[in-house]
């Protein structure tokens, strides 16, 4: 590898824009011409080019991590653009590849902000198209041929918000200046952001009716969650992030760490040190009412725990055969797996917490995972007031339970459909409060168009968020 941490990372008392890149080096050094080496066997060559991206591997204020260069293996034109992710910024788009076919400027420019976003876009999708068998996941309004690209606005306006839009076919990030400070803050720049947002575009192509607000406030919740849970996963798909957050925590995932604060910078300009929101939460769901963005919490928790309890049995068996943060990169994938096939395989509309509970349980017994991911799963969906207990809780509320065993059930019963806790619960039956919520569930075309309408597929228009006022208006006029 060569590639090293420390070419990217800025002095310590300078600004993080200032990071130096190894090209703009290159520009000022010019490099002696290289003397050809003689090589009589042909070396073999990648099938397809590909090209490298400037990306912050958190966002600019995890310091520690900073910015790095990241491959994308597939064909990306100037904008940068692709058949399925294009890149709108005035005056700036296209961005043009530099010299050696890479998008590789300094961070802080609108051309790194383009480049930035479209590459973790690209990361986001790419993880999601891995755990569907390779094939490319159709966006919401893909069908019957159409190919039509999302659009990626890095600079899409001013506030703090980002949103995705099946509307306008667009994610995007807006920017503002954070109270009592000077500097701007861009949401594209942080790769939880700008992952929880691809996470809804995915999320509304999978499942298209579950973003509508007429599905009860816990569907409302998945939406929320499935963005949190593609932030973590996407950064412990990547290597150099696993491994870093395995030294720092010392392998324990309930340790303090960039992994579940998300949105660090922007947490941090609204006053919460600890990140806009912490996957490592206790949230029950009788302490959650209808609000969607705290009922989110409460399933992306579930999945949080899920994944430690799952790691540490991992690591306790693979210890003596594999590197703890392969270890971890492995058993993030497998649960990132199985909680997509889980959500592929629940209800079209009204999808509850205990129907993709039930489906991971289901998937996870038919993919022949040891017992003991079942007794986690149910444990964690239990404690949390989601799901029946199924198998007794008490050996895991007195920290007895047997970590290491795979065929541990608890009382030898290897369930795979619980009930839900309480049907009566306001996150089943309210209406949803989206008031906490990200930019993408404040849509009006979310709040106001039917789930069963949305569950449809296909482009949705203006007139048809103001179908029913403009049915009303044609009555009216008739007469
Ligand atoms: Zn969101």
């Amino acid at each position: 590898m060569t590639i090293h941490q420390q070419d990217f990372q800025a002095p310590r008392d300078a600004e993080p824009t200032r990071i130096e890149i190894p090209a703009q080096r290159a520009q000022r050094a010019v490099p002696p011409l290289p003397r050809p080496v003689p090589r009589p066997v042909p070396v073999p060559v990648p099938l397809r080019p590909g090209h490298r991206f400037l990306v912050y591997k958190q966002d600019p204020s995890v310091t520690a991590l900073g910015a790095r260069l990241a491959f994308l293996p597939t064909v990306v034109l100037n904008g940068p653009m692709d058949a399925r992710v294009q890149t709108e910024l005035a005056q700036v788009t296209p961005v043009a590849r530099n010299i050696n076919g890479d998008f590789v400027f300094a961070a802080g420019t609108p051309q790194f902000d383009c480049a930035h976003t479209f590459a973790v876009v690209r990361q986001t999708m790419a993880m999601y198209e891995r755990h569907n068998g390779g094939n490319p996941i159709p966006f919401a309004w893909n069908v019957s041929g159409n190919t039509d690209r999302i659009t990626v606005f890095p600079h899409a306006g001013e506030g703090a918000n980002a949103f995705y839009s099946r509307t306008a076919k667009a994610l995007k990030f807006l920017f503002f200046t954070p109270q009592g400070q000077r500097a701007v803050l861009h949401t594209c720049r942080s790769l939880d952001i700008v992952a929880h947002e691809t996470g809804h575009a995915i999320l509304d192509g999978l499942k298209p009716g579950w973003l509508s607000a007429g599905n009860p406030p816990q569907t409302g919740g998945l939406h929320e969650a499935f963005g949190d849970i593609t932030a973590i996963f996407l950064a412990l798909a990547e290597p150099d992030q696993a491994e870093a957050l395995v030294a720092l925590t010392k392998a324990n995932l309930h340790d303090k760490s960039f992994l579940s604060e998300l949105a660090e910078e922007f947490g941090k300009a609204l006053g919460m040190p600890s990140g806009l929101r912490n996957a490592d939460n206790d949230l029950k769901l009788s302490q959650v009412g209808n609000e969607v963005h705290a009922i989110s919490q409460v399933f992306t928790g579930a999945i949080y725990d899920v994944l430690a309890d799952v790691y540490t049995f991992e690591l306790s068996r693979q210890r003596r055969t594999k590197d703890p943060a392969i270890v971890l990169i492995e058993t993030a994938s497998a649960l990132c797996k199985l909680v997509f096939d889980a959500i592929v395989a629940s209800p079209a509309t009204g999808a509850r917490y205990v129907d993709v509970a039930n489906k991971m349980l289901q998937v996870s017994a038919g993919r022949g995972d040891p017992a003991i991911y079942r007794t986690f799963i149910r444990n964690r969906f239990a404690v949390r007031e989601i799901t029946t207990a199924a198998t007794p809780l008490r050996d895991m509320l007195s920290g007895r339970m047997t970590m290491t065993e795979p065929g541990y059930t608890g009382d030898g019963q290897d369930v795979t459909e619980v009930e839900p806790r309480d049907e009566h619960s306001a996150s089943l039956r309210a209406d949803q409060d989206r008031s906490r919520c990200c930019g993408t569930m404040q849509m009006p075309e979310y709040q106001v168009v039917a789930p069963e309408k949305l569950a449809r597929r296909g482009s949705l228009e203006d007139d048809d968020i103001l179908r029913d006022e403009l049915d009303e208006l044609h009555r009216a006029f008739s007469k």
